[in-house]
């Protein structure tokens, strides 16, 4: 089976990377000479809205995926002309607009921080009115790793925050004073059959994802499965589906959905039974399951603008390293290193000896 994947970077490269051994070969659509993926599969270098290499792509795979979300809606419409894609045209339409997304869960009854539609500075003025300070401006669309968005804290912050953002549409949340950030990664198959790997605590830094450890028997998990399972339903959703929630006052609020494989989920390739990568390609192919269950205590920890001397890092017991092959450059994700150890102590020892080799910035 040949999947066609919309981006070549290394959610493309580890998607083929676990899909390889199953069988699958891939082409990666993505406009970088350099595509990291480009080492473990075709790939086709054309912008994403170029119909004529769409369409070479349609023709030759079985099935079309994403490894990002900011894809244009036509070329999701042109190319479902042609070939399954998944996940659907209506779940990247929501996921890739922070307005749908957060209409999409108060609809569904989940909670989310207070939130309003900005499409001008008065707009932006009568928000703040209502939600009050702190607050955060972000982007609908187009907004990752903290990019597009501006924390507002006081009256001055407001004045000329919309045209700092580029004045283009916006939503403004209320502050969520949380006590930890966590994400569920989650999978559905074709036929509705899905699973939930173990919550996630994640930690960041200027808005970059450093750190994640896989939980044991939080005590928030069933309700996370509740509220994504509520969303994958709407939505009938196929693949691994991310989903970021802030712990508050002993319970969850919806920050944001990702419609494919998620770097909170990278533990799982070394940490999970079944990685979230062969998840993903196994629920677009239309295949059974595999089992999400955690192996020994897990987490993750990002390498960015610089992967540490290889060697070092693989000689730290029960760590595996992933090196995305991409050119260094600050604040850009270049590879990741996996720790699987038998108990939390050795985990947590683990991770120090992986952050003394993170350079501090
Ligand atoms: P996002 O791109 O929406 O995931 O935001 C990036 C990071 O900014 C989050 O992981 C939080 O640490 C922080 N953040 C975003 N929205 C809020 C909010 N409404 N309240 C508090 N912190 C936020």
């Amino acid at each position: 089976m040949k999947i066609g994947v919309i981006g070549g970077g290394q959610l493309g490269r580890m998607l083929a990377l676990a899909g390889t051994p199953l069988g699958m070969s891939f082409a990666f659509l993505d406009p970088a000479p350099d595509a990291c993926a480009q080492a473990l599969g075709e790939h086709i270098r054309a912008d994403y809205d170029d119909k004529d290499h769409l369409r070479r792509l349609a023709d030759e795979v079985d099935l079309v995926t994403f490894e990002f979300e900011s894809v244009p809606a036509e070329t999701v419409a042109f190319l479902s002309q042609f070939v399954p894609v998944y996940p659907n045209a209506e779940s990247l339409r929501i996921a890739r607009d922070r307005w749908f997304e957060k209409s999409m869960f108060r609809d569904l009854g989940i909670p989310t921080p207070d939130f309003a539609d900005i499409q001008s500075q008065a707009d932006l003025d009568a928000a703040v009115a209502g939600i009050g300070l702190p607050a955060v401006l972000k982007t609908r669309t187009l907004g990752y790793d903290g990019k597009g968005q501006k924390l507002l804290r006081k009256p001055a912050d407001v004045s000329n925050a919309f045209a700092e953002l580029g004045s283009v549409p916006c939503i403004l949340e209320g502050f969520v004073p949380f006590t930890g950030e966590v994400s569920l990664i989650a999978v559905r198959g074709r036929d509705g059959e899905t699973c939930f790997y173990p919550l996630v605590h994640n930690s960041h830094e200027s808005g970059i994802l450093r750190l994640s450890v896989a939980s044991s028997n939080h005590p928030l998990q069933a309700l996370a499965e509740d509220y994504v399972g509520r969303v994958l339903k709407q939505l009938d959703y196929v693949g691994v589906l991310a989903f970021e929630f802030f712990e508050v006052d002993g319970g969850l609020k919806a920050n944001e959905i990702a419609p494919r494989v998620h770097n909170s989920g990278h533990w799982t390739i070394e940490g999970a039974e079944c990685s979230q990568f062969e998840n993903h390609l196994r629920a677009v192919a239309g295949l059974p399951l595999g089992s999400t269950a955690k192996l020994g205590e897990s987490a993750m920890l990002n390498f960015i603008g610089e992967v540490p001397p290889v060697a070092k890092v693989i000689a730290i017991e029960d760590c595996h390293l992933h090196h995305y092959g991409k050119a260094f450059k600050a604040g850009r994700k270049v590879g990741h290193a996996t720790l699987r150890c038998p108990d939390r102590a050795t985990l947590d020892r683990q991770i120090t000896a992986v952050e003394t080799l993170i350079p501090r910035v």
